[in-house]
């Protein structure tokens, strides 16, 4: 069965706000962002990235705001920019200030770094009059010091409440446009805190795995995080953090939201057997192919690799359109249904043509096109595996009676 979005809990419906264009929180689509790594002055750079990230799947683009050339390079690129910009801030007030009058889409403060009250409430006003909104962005490694005492540690608890104290000074000049971030890199943390943000505020969160590291590792961690929360409802816009092109930040988080089915598919999802003793072909060099060859098409079906013809078409009957492998040849299916049979060495250039056709005509249109023999020379492919390899072709019987009789032996021993 697919996993669609009916298949995850009820989404939690949070007070929606808007950065820039792009609606956060309420029943908004959950948003895909991710930050910069130029240096923000460098304005042609930085919108390079930016378009890039947009290209890639990313909502809203994050920039630092950390010196007033950063902030002067802002003002440049927030008019060019394809996609909402959130200035980041860390320690200085005045950087805060100086991106608001440079005109980005959002601020993030980390409530651990920028602390005086009068400053917060400074910039929340500010933020207020020109209706931009505000992340808290609190974050376990830059946890306010009074806060980790008390609580002993960056616990879930602990970053629940800097979030909690930065929301009553945001209050009291009567602003309240947030979003809030309580990550960690501890993933168990990370996910009890934004379970406790949850419970305790109505606000949009933005969730992530802080620190996570260079792929795969960080791509693991984030996943276990982000997807972990979304599948219990809760989260309106996530990041992953790699050390990495942020560029896979971005794939990464439209991935996990077409994969969960939050997200409409825009890219391809190529899906491949693991491979087993009934492959015909190296699954995994024609998978790979398939993937270089695919990658930049923008197509976006879900297209199927399988290494044998005895059971590829079958398990993968759900995929719009796959190749397996048999007897030196290949059989392209659409939904289940094999459409044509291609010697071997054109399978990944046969799939590529008829991922564009698929795209462009539709699946009736190419199902109506299809070779009449196919089928017939499909079965024959089919049938004459099955007599070379049997129905076991992994030998899955022997292995079992072997088991059998060494647990039986190992028995008889006690
Ligand atoms: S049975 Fe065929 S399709 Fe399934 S894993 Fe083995 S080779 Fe792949």
């Amino acid at each position: 069965m697919d996993v669609t979005a009916s298949s995850l809990s009820p989404r939690r419906v949070t007070k929606q706000i808007a950065v820039g264009s792009v609606l956060v929180g309420g029943n908004a689509p959950v948003s895909v962002q991710s930050m910069t790594t130029t240096k923000t002055a460098n304005v042609e750079g930085t919108l390079e990235q930016i378009y890039a990230l947009a290209a890639n799947g990313a909502d809203i683009v994050r920039c630092t705001c950390n010196e007033q050339e950063a902030a002067e390079g802002l003002a440049q690129i927030v008019p060019r920019s394809p996609v909402p910009i959130v200035a980041d801030i860390h320690f200085h007030v005045e950087m805060a200030l100086a991106a608001l009058e440079a005109g980005v889409n959002g601020l993030r403060l980390n409530p651990g770094n920028l602390r005086k009250p009068e400053e917060i409430k400074l910039v929340a006003s500010e933020a207020r009059d020109r209706g931009v909104p505000i992340r808290i962005g609190v974050n376990a490694g830059s946890l306010h010091p009074a806060i980790y005492e008390k609580f002993g540690g960056a616990t879930p608890e602990a970053l629940v409440e800097s979030a909690r104290l930065e929301l009553a000074y945001f209050e009291e000049v009567g602003f309240d446009d947030v979003k809030i971030s309580v990550k960690a890199s501890s993933v168990a943390t990370m996910i009890a805190a934004y379970r406790l943000a949850s419970e305790t505020f109505d606000h949009p969160l933005h969730l992530g795995v802080t620190e996570a590291g260079p792929p795969p590792g960080g791509l693991v961690k984030g996943t276990a995080g982000i997807a972990t929360l979304l599948a219990e409802g809760i989260g309106d816009t996530i990041r992953y953090s790699l050390t990495a092109d942020p560029v896979e930040e971005a794939r990464a988080g439209r991935q996990l939201l077409e994969a969960l089915g939050l997200r409409e598919r825009k890219s391809l999802d190529l899906i491949a057997c693991p491979s087993c003793g009934r492959a015909e072909v190296d699954v995994i060099k024609v998978a790979s192919e398939a993937q270089a060859a695919l990658a930049n098409r923008n197509l976006p079906i879900q297209i199927a690799v399988m290494g044998c013809v005895v059971n590829g078409p079958g398990e993968a009957r759900h995929a719009d359109l796959g190749i397996a492998a048999g007897k030196k040849r290949g059989h392209l299916f659409i939904r289940g249904e094999i459409i044509r049979v291609v010697k071997e060495d054109e399978m990944v250039q046969a799939l590529v043509e008829e991922a564009e056709k698929l795209v462009a005509e539709g699946v009736e249109a190419r199902l109506a096109a299809r070779d009449v023999n196919a089928q017939k020379e499909a079965d024959a492919d089919r049938a004459e595996l099955l007599t070379l390899k049997g129905s076991d072709a992994n030998n899955s019987s022997a292995r079992i009676a072997q088991i059998r009789r060494r647990t039986e032996e190992e028995g008889g021993h006690k």
